[in-house]
């Protein structure tokens, strides 16, 4: 079981993780953060490339986390990950970002260059490669339906979706003024006569089943990007009887194994997937970031798998 140390130990001594054998410098904030499964394939992966050092779980509240990522160039770190709740702030905490991680919001990838800050967020675009990988589909050609669209994975997405140029996309959420706003604010990317039919090819439904009953089957891939499904109790955020064998089905929660979604889906005839494989190209894109290779891809599936079994 991998290490957590308080994120205020970046404060108090700056040598506290370069004395580590090997030494950490590499780490993920949250709050909570001890789940996380990171450190698993980070550690497999900078193992398998033979670098000498560690990623740890770096635990961070509200009040110190900014002052904790500001501290990482004094404390040698090579860059750092984001987790909830914490991406929003990071954006602000770095100095740079790039132009994905400014629209979206939200910075998951920190690197530390020359003394100072740069953020990325690799959620959409690992998304992107999961999805090529689970289904043989590029996001570019899909009909999305996106349910959780207001939350930060799913705002990440949404924009993803739209700088992809996506076929079609059906932004749903609990609250429903969230993913009306997110549709007219990514509109001006679907301003084009692409699609033949008589459907928009940007809106906004309510999250509710008349709401998405009245969208599915103008769509091929659904996306939930919603928080429900991450306790095994959860219900589905997409009624079963909406399910049918041509839809793809990607759930982004992966705590607990199969969600209920994922069931729905697979009893259904659809294809389907939780998020491990999202959360693992995030992790492997983040990698590339930080070293400027190529991730140990196999290596660090065959960690997460592991962490998870
Ligand atoms: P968040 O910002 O708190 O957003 C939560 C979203 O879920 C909002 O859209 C919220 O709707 C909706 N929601 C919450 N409770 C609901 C309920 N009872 N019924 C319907 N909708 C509900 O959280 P987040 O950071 O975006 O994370 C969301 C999910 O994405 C989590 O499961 C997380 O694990 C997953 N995720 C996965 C990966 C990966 O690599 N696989 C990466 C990032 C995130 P309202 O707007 O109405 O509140």
């Amino acid at each position: 079981m991998p290490d957590t140390y308080s994120a205020q130990a970046l404060l108090d001594d700056k040598d506290v993780f370069a004395k580590l054998t090997p030494p950490a410098k590499l780490g993920v904030f949250g709050d909570p953060v001890a789940h996380s499964k990171s450190p698993y394939f980070h550690n497999a992966a900078l193992k398998a490339s033979g670098l000498d050092l560690q990623y740890v779980r770096l635990h961070a509240d509200a009040e110190i986390f900014s002052q904790a990522v500001k501290a990482l160039p004094e404390a040698g770190f090579i860059g750092a990950n984001v987790t909830i709740p914490h991406k929003q702030a990071a954006l602000e905490a770095v100095d740079e970002a790039d132009d994905y991680a400014k629209q979206s919001g939200a910075v998951n990838t920190i690197l530390v260059q020359d003394g100072s800050l740069y953020g990325f967020n690799t959620d959409g675009p690992g998304l992107v490669r999961a999805i090529r990988e689970e289904f043989f589909v590029d996001l570019r050609d899909a009909r999305v339906l996106l349910l959780g669209a207001g939350g930060g994975a799913g705002r990440a997405i949404a924009v993803q979706c739209a700088l992809e140029g996506c076929e079609r996309l059906v932004l749903a959420n609990r609250t429903f003024e969230k993913a009306a706003a997110m549709a007219t604010e990514l509109g001006q990317y679907f301003r084009s006569d692409r699609l033949i039919g008589p459907a928009d090819r940007c809106v906004a439904v309510p999250q509710t089943p008349e709401g998405l009953r009245t969208e599915i089957g103008q769509v091929d891939l659904v996306i939930n990007a919603s928080s429900v499904g991450m306790k095994r109790t959860d219900p589905s955020p997409l009624p079963a009887a909406l399910l049918t064998a041509n839809l793809l089905v990607f759930d982004t929660v992966y705590s607990g194994g199969k969600s209920r979604l994922v069931e729905d889906a697979e009893a259904a005839g659809a294809r389907a997937c939780n998020g491990l494989p999202m959360l693992l190209h995030q992790g492997a894109l983040s990698f590339e970031i930080w070293f400027n290779r190529k991730a140990p891809l196999d290596v660090m599936r065959k960690a997460l798998l592991e962490s998870v079994a």
